[in-house]
């Protein structure tokens, strides 16, 4: 497969495609696309930056333009032919942009609805029926419990980063969505890993299923210049600040562990003249959405987030992400970092690790199975915390190891086609 014309798409999708200057299928793409078109079930793991979001929505765009639906082709009021579901606002805002841009051409209606903003106009939206429905769980429900909703006339149902669903608590919403679904349908399922909490959601959703999986970790953050710097705690902030004067920093993305620590580095940046926008799970829908702008337009070069406040949130150009903090979850560290160095840009990642994070790294490092390059000559650095052996911990959940990397080391320093073609046309 070596384009997108090979893959038997509408013409209005093509078109649209070449106008988004995608001219090569993504691996995921290239896997997914072919058996989502032909109506089967799909179990896809990729993460995000993989182009998983066309690998779904194109065959979904193609399917609802060339089935006349059921009777006229239109959903009935409040019913919907497509319903994705993806677990945070910025995600499920993300997916429906896309669809918005792929469908263009194409006279699709199409909803988006999720928490923390007014349900009016989501009422409203949903009233004359849509063929696609992107929701977040929690609103969806509130909107079916009233009867601004019925799901009864979905033919293909999505659901995007089921791990995160799943991470966030989710799993009886969705059973709950899931139950007042037609038994007949394509059910696709995409998640960055296939721990065994998916596992079992996948085998009770899907029939049947076909598994593609791509970019595995490793492949996905070799992309990524990482290093770590091991620092006490009480000099983390000044390192922030020094780091954050170099001439190579533009777009930075600090993640902590924790809201708190998420406000307290905000504020002492603030303090120190550096603006900087902040989100994490306290915040309000409004507060994030002000925060991302500011964010992408670059009028706040720095956003201070937590990892659930950041799932979903791409923004190009992120030159670094700083792990204030780093993440207690091996997964979270390849989401994090994956937030620079998309579409084919060079990133940075750099890790902050007191004492008591060494036992963070030593999982994130067996996760990736890369070991991350040590910022010796940085004036922080800290030999006395990288020489302790550091404490040993207990695996959390076992989710250790499920995602494990596979194969594919003689390709390391190989860009992708899709990238490759992607730097072309950004020189
Ligand atoms: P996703 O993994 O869906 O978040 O996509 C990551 C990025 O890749 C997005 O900015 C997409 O616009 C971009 N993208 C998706 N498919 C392609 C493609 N075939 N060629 C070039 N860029 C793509």
């Amino acid at each position: 497969m070596t384009n997108f014309t090979g893959l038997d798409l509408a013409q209005p999708l093509l078109r649209a495609i070449a106008e988004e200057g995608y001219d090569t299928p993504t691996p995921i793409q290239a896997q997914a696309i072919p058996y989502l078109l032909e109506g089967q079930d799909l179990m896809g793991i990729a993460q995000t930056g993989t182009g998983k979001t066309a690998a779904f929505a194109l065959p979904l765009l193609h399917r609802l333009s060339k089935s006349g639906g059921r009777e006229d082709g239109r959903a009935p009021k409040r019913a919907a032919r497509a319903l994705i579901l993806a677990p945070t606002r910025e995600l499920a805002g993300q997916i429906y942009a896309c669809i918005k841009t792929y469908s263009r051409h194409m006279g699709l209606r199409s909803a988006v609805v999720y928490g923390g903003v007014s349900i009016r106009g989501q009422i409203t939206a949903m009233a004359r029926g849509v063929d696609i429905l992107v929701a977040t769980p929690g609103r969806l429900l509130d909107l079916m419990n009233q009867n601004f909703v019925r799901l009864d006339w979905v033919e293909t149902y999505i659901l995007d980063e089921a791990d995160r669903m799943l991470d966030m608590g989710f799993a009886p919403d969705v059973r709950r969505i899931t139950a007042a679904l037609p038994k007949q349908r394509q059910t696709a399922m995409f998640s960055a890993t296939m721990a065994n909490t998916v596992r079992g959601l996948a085998e009770s959703l899907l029939n049947d299923p076909i598994t593609v999986e791509v970019a595995p970790v490793a492949t996905t953050v070799e992309r990524i210049d990482q290093r770590v710097l091991f620092v006490p705690k009480a000099k983390k902030r000044a390192l922030l600040a020094e780091l954050l004067n170099g001439d190579d920093i533009g777009r930075v993305l600090v993640f902590t562990r924790t809201k708190h620590g998420a406000d307290a580095v905000a504020r002492h940046l603030e303090r120190g003249g550096v603006q900087a926008g902040v989100i994490h799970g306290n915040k309000s829908q409004n507060h994030r959405e002000r925060a991302i702008k500011g964010f992408s337009s670059g009028r706040m070069r720095v956003l201070v987030a937590t990892d659930i406040a950041a799932r979903g949130i791409d923004v190009d150009g992120v030159t670094h992400v700083i792990n204030f903090d780093l993440p207690n979850e091996p997964d979270s560290y390849v989401h994090r970092i994956g937030r620079t160095g998309r579409a084919g840009a060079v990133g940075t990642a750099i890790s902050f690790c007191d004492i008591e994070e060494k036992a963070y790294l030593r999982d994130i490092e067996k996760t990736i199975r890369q070991s991350v390059p040590v910022f010796e000559d940085h004036s922080f650095h800290c030999p006395v915390i990288a020489s302790d052996p550091g404490t040993t911990r207990k695996k959390q959940d076992g989710r250790n190891g499920a995602n494990s990397p596979r194969k594919g080391g003689n390709n390391r320093n190989r860009k992708p086609q899709w990238k490759r073609n992607n730097a072309r046309k950004a020189a």
